[in-house]
């Protein structure tokens, strides 16, 4: 992931969310409130706002330039939940490149602590549906482009070696 690519992404696109986002709240029973509240509870603008902030400030979180390894425990979560780690990496893998326009690809657990890979059309966030997000990846075009023009696969496969396994174990 390159400089320029962060630059934008993080530094515009980003940034261009959260400034819409406050630019709407004002005023707004929205204005105080956590924006994991405002993701559950708003529609439209707001909720495409709100849920983009969150989306991708998770997303910027869970990146490392170290490509820590897979901790025991979210190895055997893994394996119990999709076979093996590859086979986790291949399905994941399969989901983001075949998820249709921009949107988002998210592993999730649920209350009984069943993880699952979940497909997200644009803003979409696993918070309306009661799951706790584990990890994820954004397949805007935007998040390729500068460095991968249309090739959302070779972006993929660079962006498993930049993803901190210590974090999504953490959220466990
Ligand atoms: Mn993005």
């Amino acid at each position: 992931m390159s400089a320029e690519t962060l630059e934008y992404h993080y530094g515009k696109h980003l940034q261009t969310y959260i400034d819409n986002l406050n630019k709407m709240i004002e005023g707004s029973p929205y204005e105080d409130m956590p924006v994991e509240d405002i993701i559950r509870k708003a529609t439209g603008g707001i909720y495409n706002n709100a849920a983009q902030t969150w989306n991708h400030t998770f997303f910027f979180q869970t990146l490392s330039p170290s490509a820590p390894a897979i901790p025991e425990r979210l190895g055997k979560a893994l394996t119990d939940n999709f076979g093996s780690v590859e086979a986790f990496k291949e399905a994941f893998t399969k989901a983001a490149i075949s998820l249709f326009g921009s949107g988002w690809v998210w592993l999730t657990e649920d209350a009984e602590g069943k993880l699952s890979i979940l497909q997200e059309p644009n803003a979409g966030n696993p918070l309306t549906k009661g799951l706790k997000p584990l990890l994820t990846i954004d397949v805007w075009e935007h998040a390729y482009y500068i460095d991968y023009r249309n090739r959302r696969a070779a972006y993929i496969e660079a962006w498993w070696q930049l993803v901190d396994w210590a974090k999504v174990d953490e959220r466990l």
